[in-house]
């Protein structure tokens, strides 16, 4: 004979449950918690770790944010998010992030291409203040158990665990760009934006320019009608610095449709043709009986070699070159055209472009506009950043006003 024994295992109710134990949700549960001492918060984290990106970002010393303190021009590095994402920043930026970093005690220094980073230069610095935080404010880390199904009964959430199920006034969902979230997120009735990466290098397969890995130039970049400038960096298999990983990021849907086969137009001057057709003219002009391997335009000898090897010119100084020459040389200087073939990871950073649609959340609060009390922060919105600290930016930022939404609402008692 069997009997039957039925284990009912407890419901347990926090005012709020934040999904993610990353950087978004992290920062929302430090916020939440200093806002609002009286709520009842709890994490539940899919891994054993949490803050794991932070850990690993920025070569390991974690890039928190960008020395951009103007709303207007921070927006501006969003690929996916730009015009959104303002009013948001207008509410709370880098000097806000900042500041409360500070009080964390994480001190911060900026380098001269804007990155912002801990003193320290160790992302350590930032998880363990983050994680003294949360400890101090008494939030509930759960893990690991991954979420496998947020429903909404009466009004209260209720999100099932890998193994426990949880109940909640408000859910902060923040996963990141995770896919097996994607299906308990379009049950809440949210649409996603097909996920493809942003952030990534160009294969070339031309040996000469393979060559000259380790060099680098000012450049213009355009493929696909996406324009970007800035520094280019030739490695062992093709092109990559921040000139390409900004195309990248703007064109990641254009390239994704293409296969990431297309066509790539570099301007290793930065200057008009005409005006660079009549610098060429006065330099032969000027230097007649000087060798035109003698490097111009501020160009490394290398690669001014390479250049002039790539318009087929053989003459030994200026005055041998003719005018039709001179144009030719001008065309590879200023409209050079590579086939990019495919490609590939940027040291392992990588962000996705895609995920919940904007128009469904309310940018003031990151709140639902189709579940009250469900938000969605961080890297699981439809948001997507150049390199350069803006990813945590958005991160952040969505983070506090969630966290200050849910702390100016009401939230009733479940946990009564
Ligand atoms: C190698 C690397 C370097 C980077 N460097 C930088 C940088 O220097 N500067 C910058 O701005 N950006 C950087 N980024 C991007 C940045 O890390 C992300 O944009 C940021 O971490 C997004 O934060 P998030 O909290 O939204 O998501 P995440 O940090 O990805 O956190 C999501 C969390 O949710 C958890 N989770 C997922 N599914 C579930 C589930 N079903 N149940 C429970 N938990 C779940 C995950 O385990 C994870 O802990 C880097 C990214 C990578 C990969």
């Amino acid at each position: 004979m069997w009997t039957a024994y039925f284990v009912t295992i407890p419901t347990v109710h926090y005012d709020v449950i934040i999904i993610g134990g990353g950087a978004s949700g992290c920062y929302a549960a430090a916020q939440l918690s200093d806002l609002r001492p009286d709520l009842s918060i709890a994490i539940v984290e899919k891994t054993s770790s949490f803050l794991s990106k932070v850990k690993i970002s920025g070569g390991g010393r974690c890039n928190i944010t960008h020395h951009q303190f103007e709303p207007k021009l921070l927006s501006q590095n969003y690929p996916r998010g730009s015009k959104e994402l303002l009013g948001s920043f207008f509410r709370y930026a880098v000097d806000e992030t900042l500041s409360y970093f500070e009080s964390l005690g994480v001190e911060w220094k900026a380098e001269s291409d804007g990155r912002i980073f801990p003193v320290s230069d160790d992302s350590q610095t930032v998880i363990d203040a983050l994680m003294q935080k949360l400890h101090n404010n008494k939030v509930k880390l759960i893990y690991p158990q991954g979420v496998k199904a947020i429903s909404k009964q009466e009004n209260a959430f209720v999100v099932g665990t890998t193994s426990c199920e949880y109940k909640a006034n408000a859910v902060i969902v923040a996963t990141g760009s995770a896919p097996n979230m994607n299906k308990v997120i379009t049950a809440l009735g949210h649409k996603l934006v097909a996920a493809v990466p942003s952030l990534f290098t160009f294969h070339i397969e031309e040996p000469k320019l393979l060559k000259l890995q380790g060099i680098s130039a000012e450049v213009e970049a355009k493929a696909e009608g996406i324009e970007t400038d800035g520094p280019l960096l030739i490695t062992h298999w093709g092109l990559s610095g921040p000139a390409i990983l900004k195309l990248s990021a703007w064109g990641a849907r254009h390239f994704f449709e293409k296969h990431y086969k297309f066509d790539l137009n570099l301007n290793w001057v930065r200057k008009k043709q005409q005006e660079v057709l009549a610098e060429l003219e006065e330099f032969k002009h000027q230097n007649a009986n000087e060798s035109i391997l003698k490097p111009q335009f501020g160009l490394s000898k290398r690669l001014w070699g390479y250049l002039i090897d790539r318009a087929d010119l053989s003459q030994k100084n200026w005055a041998e070159c003719s005018r039709k020459e001179l144009q030719k040389l001008q065309e590879v200087l200023t409209h050079d055209t590579y086939s990019v073939v495919k490609k590939s990871t940027y040291k392992q950073e990588f962000v996705t472009a895609g995920g919940v649609r904007l128009k469904d959340v309310d940018l003031k609060t990151f709140e639902s506009k189709i579940r009250q009390g469900l938000y969605f922060t961080g890297e699981v919105l439809n948001v997507d950043g150049i390199t350069g600290g803006y990813n945590f930016q958005n991160a952040w930022t969505s983070a506090y006003l969630a966290a200050s939404a849910i702390a100016n609402s009401e939230l009733a008692g479940l946990n009564q």
